[in-house]
């Protein structure tokens, strides 16, 4: 298949995202600007026609005064008054609208309302006007949500609303009497009620693959394990040896103790990890500066048409930072949610052995003699590792628990044709055979509804991996992430891709699964993007342990386990 994608199409991509960006920028101007003209617009008609609308208050506890709840954030007692609100009015919200655009008017007229509300039912007996508890309601609610959301930008927003404005503290309490500091204080409960209230409304906390790795922090499921089923529906497992070939294994087990010694219906992960190690062990991703031959111009220029690195990239991934430097943070990060752990460093951005033999040393050499590092998972291509580098990792596997994951994507070349892999299958298949050979443990990474292909062709995928002697396979959805090559395609050829809902992904998962031999480990079967860059598919935020508990669900449903049919 021809292959079309060239600089001027990527740049293209790159300004079609400036201008989504800088229309959501021009749109979150638009509703302060306006309320700020309203403002403005009643205070000159008040000096035009001569008159007071002060007593479109909030007068508390009385019927005349309940009017004020609409009217009196629009009312100003002078221009000075009214310049004090219109900067921060304008700041805070043009922030307001700019990062929680789905929930901004609600949140906007829930404060107006609310403040007015509780100013109505709690305040002196006064005439209590003026936007600015408004304003103490959108900086609370930026400022409670940031931290809420525990999201760096959020955050950052938080910090510069507290830096600004962080003198607004003291109008909360009853310091100057001429200040309705009643409004204040309202309208800061207001804010905070409602950034809790909306908590899993609006931008949500970018959660980054990595979060993920390894994934045996899966809750416990409220399902019924497979040994509770009735007797008659057990069902007896026969993998059938003279399929395979390449591993002496010959089960015949009920349902429920299945091959792997596990209790999930396919040989999961977490389990393995707990068999394996009697401790708890946490990957922690290391950005070592690797590039990547498919983008330096050896191989290829641009990239796999779906890659965009920063998916996978944690915020101490940096390679400006040492390897100590980024594994203390990963570490420091991991060890607040989890104790007693030891770790594998995880190099995975970009081709984890793309450099020479003495810079690879170097690297992975620098992780291991952290002393909390128990081994490694090397991220590659298959053509950029060679018999020089395999016998050096196999010393380390010696030595330490070392596995090395070629990103696979697809058995068909004709697809890794159309998404510029710039390698072959046959590549990779004699590389995973190589490495195996050398005691190394292998993993491949693998893509579901790559462009063009079919239920068919999926499955044949793992008919093919079965074959190979691999020890993991990770795989997941195909995800058309912004700033790709790919968007753009799937801008302009959408027939070329399959939309999968969650459930028939899910279906699609477990057949896969169903043809993937029992030795082999499921380390994964999705993957989530931040939201903010993911294109499509749209699952509704599901998170990775949610998705595992409906696919083992299904599973059981369906009377199904890994390797049925391998
Ligand atoms: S997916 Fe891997 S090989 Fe492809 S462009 Fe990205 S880093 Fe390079």
């Amino acid at each position: 298949m021809e292959r079309r994608y060239n600089t001027k199409s990527a740049f293209s991509c790159i300004f079609a995202l400036m201008n989504i960006e800088r229309k959501r920028f021009y749109h979150s101007l638009v509703f302060p600007f306006f309320f700020v003209l309203v403002i403005w617009m009643v205070k000159l008609s008040e000096l035009v026609l001569g008159i007071s609308l002060v007593h479109f208050g909030i007068y508390p506890n009385s019927p005349e005064g309940l009017i004020g709840i609409i009217t009196s954030p629009l009312i100003h007692a002078d221009f000075e008054h009214l310049y004090a609100n219109t900067v921060p009015m304008l700041t805070l919200g043009v922030g307001l609208f700019y990062f929680y655009n789905k929930i901004s008017y609600k949140v906007f007229f829930l404060i107006y309302l609310i403040t007015g509300l509780w100013v109505w039912f709690g305040a002196r007996e006064a005439y209590h006007i003026g936007a600015s508890g408004i304003i103490y309601g959108l900086a609370s609610f930026i400022f409670a949500s940031g931290i809420i959301r525990r999201d760096m930008r959020l955050l950052a927003i938080s910090f510069i609303t507290v830096f600004l404005y962080g003198s607004m503290i003291w109008g909360i309490f009853p310091i100057y009497k001429k200040i309705s500091w009643e409004s204040h204080l309202m309208g800061a409960l207001a804010g905070i009620v409602l950034a809790f209230i909306y908590r899993k409304e609006g931008p949500q906390r970018i959660r980054y693959a990595w979060e993920d790795e390894p994934a045996d922090d899966e809750p416990s499921l409220q399902i019924e394990s497979p040994e509770k089923k009735e007797k008659d529906a057990s069902l007896n497992y026969i993998y059938n040896e003279e399929k395979k070939g390449l591993y002496n294994i010959n089960y015949t087990v009920e349902m429920g103790k299945y091959p792997w010694h596990g209790m999930k219906p396919w040989n999961d992960y977490s389990s393995y990890m707990k068999r394996t190690f009697s401790y708890r062990v946490q990957k922690i991703a290391v950005n070592a500066g690797f590039s990547c031959p498919n983008r330096d111009g050896s191989k290829g220029r641009g990239g796999c048409t779906y890659c965009n690195n920063e998916t996978f990239n944690p915020f101490y991934c940096n390679p400006n930072k040492s390897i100590n430097k980024q594994l203390e943070e990963g570490i420091a990060f991991f060890s607040d949610k989890y104790k007693s752990q030891q770790y594998l460093a995880y190099f995975q951005a970009f081709t984890n052995t793309y450099a020479s033999l003495e810079i690879l040393k170097q690297k992975y050499e620098k992780a291991l003699s952290h002393p909390d590092v128990i081994g490694l998972v090397i991220a590659t291509r298959a053509d950029a590792m060679d018999d020089e580098k395999l016998s050096y990792i196999e010393s380390l596997a010696k030595q330490y628990y070392i596995v090395v994951e070629y990103g696979v994507e697809s058995t068909k070349n004709e697809t890794l044709n159309f998404i510029n892999r710039c390698h072959t299958y046959e590549e990779s298949e004699q590389m995973i055979r190589k490495t195996a050979e050398c005691g190394i443990l292998t993993g491949a990474h693998i893509i579901l509804g790559l462009p063009g292909e079919t239920k068919t062709d999926i499955l044949t995928h793992a008919e093919n991996l079965s074959k190979l002697p691999l020890h993991t396979i990770k795989l997941h959805q195909l995800q058309i992430i912004k700033g790709t090559q790919m968007a753009l395609q799937y801008k302009e050829s959408p027939e070329l891709f399959t939309n999968y809902s969650a459930q028939e992904y899910i279906d699609l998962a477990i057949d896969f699964a169903e043809r993937i031999h029992p030795s082999i480990i499921i380390e994964r079967f999705i993957s989530e993007s931040p939201v903010d860059l993911l294109i499509s598919p749209n699952w509704g935020g599901i998170k990775n342990f949610e998705f595992v508990t409906m696919l083992e669900k299904r599973m059981l449903e369906r009377g199904t386990w890994q390797g049925r049919e391998a």
